[in-house]
C-alpha cells in the first residue's frame, strides 16, 4: 500500500480537511447542462472503466434533457452488466447494541431519545443470532453498533471473533464487516486483527455546517475526526473501506461530489479506493422530527445511483432494505451490486419469535421485509445469480489487489464461478424445493455459457462435489 503520511496530516493535524465545501458548491453552481455529445464522451470514459472526475460527475448531474438523462440511465445499466455481470452479493446486518452517547437528530438510537428501548446482546445472544442467520443461509454479515464507551475496539473485536466462531450445521460466517464509530489508529489495528472484512462508516453529510446542525453533541460532533477515519484505518493497515452518506440532510448533488472527492483522496494517498459506497435515505425513526429532513425524491435517487455507477465503475454500491422492494429491484439494474435480505433491525430480532417491527427498538423503519428465501426467488426470476461469495477477502484479494484484479477477465475467472458455487451451497443447504429446482436450472444454464472448456469442466466438477456434500470450494 502506498501510505503517504502527509495526506493524513493535511487532513487532520493542520485542520484543513480535504473536502472543500466552497469548491464543491462552486462546481455545482457553475456547471452548465451538457449536450448529448458531451454526455456521450463522459459515458465512454466510464464504459472504459475509468473513474470520473468531480467536474465530469457534475456535468452528468447537470444533464436535464430527457435525451441526456435516458443516455445516462442506459449507460449505467450497461456498465453494471459489464463490470459486475448478473451476480448480486447478499448480506445481512446484525445490530449488536444500541447504547449511544451521540445525538444524531435523525437516528432512533440518539442519546436524547427517551423512547428508545436500549439493549446490548450478551455473548450467548450473539451466538444465537448468528446461528439464526446461518440457518437462513447467510455467509456475510455486517455488525452494527451505537457509539458508546462500552463498545470500544476490544469489545468490537471480541464480537467479531464470536461471530466467526459460530458454526451451525453447514453454516458459517465467512466474512464479518463492521459499521462502528471511528477509532484511533491503535483501535483500527485491534479490529483488523480480529479479521474484519470491510470497515464501513458514513460521513452522513460532507457539508461541515450542516454536519454541525445534525450532530450537536457527543464524539460524533467532531466532523474532522470522522472525515479522517479512513486515513487512520489505512495507517493501521485496513485497506478495505466503505464510504457513505445519509441522504435527506442536504443537497444530494453536494454529497455525491463529496463522495467522489473522498474517493480521489483515498486513491491519491493510499493507492486504493473504497470497496463500497452506501447512500441510505433517511427513514422514519423513533421520535424523528420530519421537518428537519430534505427528502430526496425517487426520481432523483434513481438518477443519483446511475450517475454514481458511472462515476466509480469499480466500487460496489450497496442498497439496503431501508428502501421499498420495488425500488430495490429496479436499482439493481442501474448499478447496485450488494443488497441485504431477511433483515431484522431489532436487537436480538433474528432469533426472536416476533417478526413485527417496533420502531422504539430499532434505529429506523425498514421497508423491504422480504426473507432471504423470497429475495433469492426474486433474483432468480429476474436473471440475477444470488452470490454468497467471500473469496476475495479470504484469498487476500482486497484493497489494491481488489482494484488490480477487477480488470479484464476477472469476473469470468473468479466472480461468476464463485457466485455459482456459493449459490449451489445455498440451494443444497437452505432452499425450498421449488427454489432449488429453479436455482439449479439457472446454474446449469450459466455453466453452459462458459466458453473456456477447462474452466467449465472444473466448475461442473466442483458443483457436483457440492451436491455430494463438500463445501467451500472457492476459486
Ligand atoms: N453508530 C455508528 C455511527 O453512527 O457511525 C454506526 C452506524 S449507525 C448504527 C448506521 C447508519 O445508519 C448511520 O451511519 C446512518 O447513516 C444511518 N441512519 C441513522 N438513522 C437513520 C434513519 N433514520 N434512516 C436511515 N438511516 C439512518
Ligand atoms: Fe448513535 Fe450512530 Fe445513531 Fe448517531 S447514527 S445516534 S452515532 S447510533
Amino acid at each position: 500500500m502506498l501510505f503517504k503520511p502527509q495526506c493524513y496530516k493535511i487532513a487532520d493535524v493542520k485542520g484543513k480537511p480535504f473536502i472543500d465545501a466552497a469548491e464543491i458548491e462552486d462546481i455545482i453552481q457553475h456547471t452548465p447542462s451538457p449536450d448529448i455529445k458531451r454526455v456521450r464522451d463522459i459515458i465512454s470514459r466510464s464504459l472504459d472503466c475509468q473513474r470520473l472526475s468531480m467536474q465530469e460527475t457534475a456535468e452528468l448531474m447537470a444533464a436535464n434533457s430527457p435525451d441526456t438523462i435516458k443516455e445516462i440511465m442506459s449507460a449505467a445499466k450497461e456498465l453494471k452488466r459489464k463490470v459486475y455481470g448478473n451476480r448480486i452479493v447478499l448480506f445481512a446486518p446484525l445490530y449488536i447494541g444500541n447504547n449511544c452517547i451521540n445525538n444524531c437528530s435523525y437516528c432512533g438510537f440518539r442519546s436524547s431519545n427517551k423512547l428508545a428501548i436500549r439493549r446490548t446482546l450478551s455473548d450467548s445472544e450473539i451466538v444465537r443470532e448468528v446461528e439464526a442467520l446461518e440457518d437462513a443461509g447467510h455467509k456475510r454479515l455486517i455488525l452494527v453498533y451505537g457509539e458508546h464507551p462500552s463498545y470500544d475496539a476490544e469489545y468490537i473485536a471480541h464480537t467479531v471473533r464470536i461471530t466467526y466462531g459460530v458454526k451451525h450445521g453447514n453454516g458459517e460466517i465467512r466474512r464479518v464487516n463492521i459499521n462502528a464509530a471511528p477509532f484511533d489508529v491503535e483501535g483500527f489495528r485491534t479490529v483488523k486483527n480480529a479479521g474484519i472484512g470491510t470497515y464501513q462508516i458514513f460521513q452522513e453529510t460532507y457539508h461541515p455546517e450542516l454536519y454541525k446542525t445534525f450532530h450537536p453533541s457527543g464524539r460524533k460532533s467532531d466532523y474532522s475526526y470522522r472525515l479522517t477515519a479512513f486515513d487512520r484505518a489505512m495507517e493501521a493497515g485496513i485497506d478495505d473501506v466503505g464510504l457513505g452518506v445519509l441522504l435527506g440532510l442536504g443537497d444530494w448533488r453536494f454529497e455525491l461530489l463529496a463522495l467522489i472527492r473522498h474517493t480521489n483522496h483515498l486513491e491519491a494517498c493510499y493507492g486504493v479506493g473504497p470497496h463500497t459506497i452506501s447512500f441510505p435515505r433517511i427513514q422514519n425513526a423513533s421520535s424523528l422530527n420530519r421537518k428537519t429532513i430534505t427528502a430526496v425524491s425517487d426520481d432523483d435517487f434513481i438518477r443519483m445511483v446511475a450517475i454514481l455507477r458511472l462515476a466509480v465503475p469499480y466500487t460496489g454500491l450497496i442498497l439496503t432494505a431501508r428502501e421499498p422492494a420495488k425500488l430495490r429491484d429496479s436499482l439493481i439494474e442501474y448499478g447496485v451490486s450488494q443488497i441485504d435480505a431477511g433483515t431484522h433491525l431489532e436487537i436480538g430480532g433474528y432469533s426472536a419469535a416476533t417478526t413485527e417491527q417496533n420502531i422504539h427498538k430499532e434505529q429506523f423503519q425498514l421497508s423491504d421485509e422480504r426473507s432471504l428465501c423470497e429475495m433469492t426467488d426474486k433474483l432468480i426470476a429476474s436473471g440475477h445469480i444470488p452470490s454468497f461469495c467471500t473469496a476475495c477477502y479470504r484469498k487476500g484479494r482486497t484493497g489494491e489487489h481488489f482494484m488490480e484484479f477487477s480488470t479484464k477477465g476477472f469476473i469470468k475467472r473468479f466472480c461468476t464461478p464463485n457466485a455459482l458455487l456459493t449459490f449451489a451451497e445455498y440451494l443444497e443447504d437452505y432452499a425450498a424445493p421449488e427454489t432449488k429446482l429453479e436455482g439449479w436450472l439457472m446454474i446449469n444454464a450459466e455453466v453452459e455459457q462458459i466458453d473456456d472448456d477447462d474452466r467449465r469442466k472444473d466448475i461442473a466438477s466442483r458443483l457436483s462435489r457440492i451436491k455430494s456434500g463438500e463445501r467451500d470450494l472457492l476459486y
